[in-house]
């Protein structure tokens, strides 16, 4: 974990940053809630789930306040609900319809649920995320939501063979987010960009919060977990 914690902080120093302003999201994705917990302890704060049913699980072991928890994966309206109690941030906000769903829920229970809008920056079909030419319509929408804290733009990027062939979408998504802040009229602090293969590049182009699992846990279905070092 300080290893990658020592890459991003280079990465912020390249880039003229306080790598206190990027955060780490530990991504879970089929790692043993024991792996977690072993995380934690070594001073993680932050946990990043795909599903809802898996987030379930790590929050009953881990328990509700151990960690921030991330929804980064495609979240379906029909999970939206349960989601809007468990998280901490939605990262995937991609159309209206699914940001009333959690805007409705986290009103009735007397919150406002931090979320951020992902971006199909690449364009590729097979992706989640609003099309760079949708976002202000979504903007406004989920702007206007009471029961939502819009706090900046997500993407997913590509898969590129180089780190550095993704830093053009990364910059893209900066741009949009500097762009959206003068349309809203007020800050859109986050950026979540970058994972395993390319967050150094991520943070050189302003990433707040990177989402990272391979490169702390290792490779899918492991039962082991992180060192601290
Ligand atoms: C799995 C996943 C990650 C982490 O991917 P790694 O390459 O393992 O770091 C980040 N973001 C999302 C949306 C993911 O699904």
């Amino acid at each position: 974990m300080d290893e990658v914690s020592g890459r991003i902080a280079r990465a912020a120093a390249r880039a003229g940053r306080d790598p206190r302003s990027v955060v780490l999201v530990a991504v879970a994705k089929t790692v043993a809630a024991a792996a977690l917990r072993e995380a934690v302890a070594c001073g993680l704060t932050d946990l990043g789930e795909n599903r809802v049913q898996e987030a379930e699980t790590h929050v009953g072991a881990l328990g509700r306040t151990a960690a921030r928890w991330h929804m980064i994966g495609h979240l379906q309206r029909n999970k939206a609900s349960r989601a809007a109690e468990l998280f901490d941030l939605i990262h995937g906000v991609d159309s209206a319809a699914l940001a009333e769903v959690l805007s409705r829920r986290a009103a009735a229970a007397g919150r406002r649920l931090p979320v951020l809008i992902e971006v199909n920056v690449s364009g590729e079909a097979s992706k989640f995320g609003v099309a760079p030419d949708s976002l202000d319509p979504l903007l406004e929408n989920v702007a206007g939501l009471p029961g939502l804290a819009l706090d900046g733009l997500m993407t997913v990027g590509a898969p590129v063979g180089r780190a550095e062939d993704a830093r053009s979408g990364f910059a893209r998504l900066r741009t949009l987010r500097d762009r959206a802040e003068k349309t809203l009229g007020r800050p859109l602090p986050e950026l979540s960009m970058g994972m395993s293969g390319d967050f150094e590049v991520a943070v050189e182009e302003g990433a707040t919060l990177v989402r990272i699992g391979t490169a702390l846990f290792g490779g899918r279905n492991v039962q082991g977990g992180t060192t601290c070092s």
